[in-house]
């Protein structure tokens, strides 16, 4: 992909955002995007970040290692959205400055022994991923879960829990997920009154069904294909 569609794409990308948040009567830069880059090289990261983008979200601990080298200089945040292994915490711990796909106590209390034994002062900032459809996803923490799991990882010092994270199914028919982001802000809300915890943080929306998202409350918003076009493997 050259830089110019790069730049095209975000632009496009941006009056997306811009028009959906118009739309709920929000401001656009309330919104975060962070391009999922998944896939992708290295040299389509630092195109994205030459055009503005800041953030960017990788779902594999190793990928992301291997193009990290590619990458260096570049004073972006790092985002884990994919599945994290217990195996792969410490390397996790050190390599991301966002874990947006916790799902397990047992996964938040490595990380958080991970940052104290690297020595890193400054607390890594964590999402709990939520299992909105249950008969259609696996991964993310099942919603009778979420209220215990988001106790525990408050008492973790060295984590920062700041909100909630979920994968709806794939539905052609963008409008179809709506359901889905309203219950993750329900959640949210439920957990904010019922535990008096700030979680201004709401990581939904997709390349194709963003603006919805936007209108449910995403405050950040993870796109891949619509930012650096397709990818030829998952
Ligand atoms: C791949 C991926 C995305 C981006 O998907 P697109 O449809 O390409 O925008 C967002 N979130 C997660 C967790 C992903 O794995």
């Amino acid at each position: 992909m050259t830089q110019t569609s790069v730049r095209e794409n975000l632009l496009r990308i941006q009056e997306r955002i811009a028009r959906a948040a118009a739309h709920a009567g929000r401001r656009a830069e309330e919104i975060t995007l962070i391009g999922v880059s998944k896939t992708h090289p290295a040299n389509a990261i630092r195109e994205a970040y030459e055009v503005g983008v800041r953030h960017f979200g990788e779902n594999r601990v190793q990928e992301w290692e291997a193009k990290r080298a590619g990458t260096e200089g570049l004073a972006a945040s790092w985002h884990l959205i994919g599945h994290l292994q217990s195996n792969k915490t410490t390397r996790a711990a050190r390599l991301f400055h966002s874990i947006d796909s916790v799902d397990d106590i047992a996964v938040a209390q490595r990380l958080d022994r991970a940052r104290a034994e690297a020595g890193i002062t400054g607390k890594l900032r964590v999402l709990i991923e939520v299992r909105v459809a249950p008969e259609e996803t696996k991964s993310g923490v099942e919603i009778g879960e979420l209220p215990d799991l988001a106790e525990k990882i408050v008492d973790l010092r060295r984590l920062q829990l700041a909100g909630l994270m979920c994968i709806p199914p794939f539905l052609e028919e963008a409008g179809q997920v709506r359901g889905y982001f309203q219950r993750l802000r329900v959640l949210r809300d439920g957990l904010t009154k019922g535990f008096d915890m700030e979680l201004p943080v709401l990581s939904m929306g997709m390349s194709h069904d963003f603006e919805v998202a936007i209108e449910e409350g995403a405050t950040e918003v993870r796109v891949g294909t619509a930012l650096f076009g397709t990818r030829s493997t998952a």
